[in-house]
C-alpha cells in the first residue's frame, strides 16, 4: 500500500499554531512512511471563507517547508462529486430523507430530552415523514440501537486511533441522524470529506482530536458509498490560556511566516517530540526536518498499546 496522507486547512483566516500543529502532524507521519502528502483546501462553507486565506495558507505551508506532492484540490469545485455521492446514497431506499426541522425546533427538542435524561441526538421528527413541513436539509439515517442482548450493535462505530487508542460512538444515542445537505443549501462537511478522502485515495488520517468526534459518522458514510476506511490519528488540540482551542474566533494569532524554525520547534514540543539536540544546533529547515521525521516515528512507537 502506498501511504496517502492530507492536510486539509478550512480557508477561515491565515494559518496558526493550531492549524501549524496538524499540517506538521500529518506531514511527519507521511515522511516517516515514506508516503505522499497532499493539501486540500476545504472551502465547502462559503460564508467562512476568507477571500486570499487560502492563497496565504498554501503560502505559510510553503515557507514552512511543507510542499505538497500533488496540486491542492479544492472543495469548492467539487460539487458534482458530491451530488454523485448523495445520488449513490440516495438509491438505498429510505437512507437519505428530507428534514423540514428548524434549528430552534432541534434545539427545543434537546433541550426536553435534557430534561427527561435523554440522550442528545436528533430526534428523527422527519424520518417517518415530513408531517407537512417544507423540507429544509437532507440527512442519513444511522442504523437504531440493538436491543439488550443483542452481542452486536449496529448502532457502535469502533475505531482504534493511532494516538487516542480505541474509540466507540453509538450513532444512534450519541448523534442520530445527520445532515448531508444543509438547509442554507450547501453540503455538509461530514459528506464532502469523506467523499475527498477517498477520491484522493487517503490512506491515512492525521488531524486535530477536535475532530475525533465527526470521525464515526464519516466512518459510518464511508460503509454506506462502500469506499475504503483509512487509519485515523488525532493529534492533541492546542488551546490557549482559557483552554479554548486555538482558531480564528479565539483569537489565534497569524504565524510569523520569516521566523519558521521557531513556530515548528515549537509545534514539535507541542507533539511531545524529542528532537534529539539542542534548539541551537537545528539551524535550519532540513535539519529540523531531518530530526523532527524520525522523533515523530518514535512518539507513534511509543503510544502503542500492548
Ligand atoms: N477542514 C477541517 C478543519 O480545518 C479539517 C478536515 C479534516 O482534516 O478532516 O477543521
Amino acid at each position: 500500500m502506498t501511504y496517502r496522507g492530507r492536510f486539509a486547512p478550512s480557508p477561515t483566516g491565515p494559518l496558526h499554531f493550531g492549524s501549524l500543529v496538524s499540517a506538521l502532524a500529518s506531514w511527519l507521519d507521511a515522511r516517516a512512511h515514506n508516503g505522499r502528502w497532499l493539501v486540500r483546501i476545504d472551502d465547502i462553507d462559503g460564508p467562512r471563507t476568507v477571500p486570499g486565506a487560502a492563497e496565504d495558507i498554501l503560502q505559510t505551508l510553503e515557507r514552512f517547508g511543507m510542499c505538497a506532492d500533488e496540486p491542492p484540490v479544492w472543495q469548492s469545485r467539487r460539487t458534482a462529486h458530491y451530488e454523485r455521492a448523495f445520488a449513490q446514497l440516495q438509491a438505498t431506499s429510505g437512507l437519505v430523507y428530507p428534514c423540514g426541522c428548524t434549528r430552534k425546533e432541534i434545539a427545543d427538542s434537546l433541550v426536553r430530552a435534557h430534561a427527561r435524561h435523554a440522550t442528545l441526538a436528533y430526534p428523527g421528527t422527519c424520518r417517518d415523514g415530513l408531517h407537512g413541513k417544507a423540507p429544509r436539509a437532507w440527512r442519513l439515517r444511522v442504523p437504531d440501537s440493538a436491543t439488550a442482548g443483542a452481542s452486536v450493535d449496529p448502532a457502535i462505530i469502533r475505531f482504534d486511533d493511532r494516538w487516542q487508542g480505541p474509540q466507540s460512538q453509538n450513532l444512534a444515542t450519541e448523534v442520530g441522524d445527520f445532515v448531508l445537505y444543509r438547509a442554507d443549501g450547501q453540503w455538509a462537511y461530514q459528506l464532502a470529506v469523506v467523499v475527498d478522502d477517498a477520491d484522493a485515495g487517503i490512506t491515512h488520517i492525521v488531524r486535530g482530536a477536535d475532530l475525533l468526534d465527526s470521525t464515526a459518522r464519516q466512518i459510518y458514510l464511508q460503509r454506506c458509498l462502500a469506499v475504503p476506511t483509512p487509519s485515523y490519528l488525532h493529534v492533541p488540540v492546542v488551546v490557549n490560556e482559557e483552554g479554548e482551542k486555538l482558531s480564528k474566533q479565539t483569537g489565534a494569532q497569524a504565524l510569523d511566516a520569516s521566523r519558521p524554525l521557531d513556530a515548528l520547534r515549537t509545534a514539535a514540543r507541542h507533539l511531545g517530540l524529542d528532537l534529539g539536540r539542542p534548539d541551537a544546533l537545528i539551524t535550519s529547515l532540513d535539519a529540523f526536518y531531518a530530526a523532527a521525521t524520525p522523533a515523530w516515528a518514535q512518539r507513534i512507537e511509543a503510544l502503542k498499546r500492548p
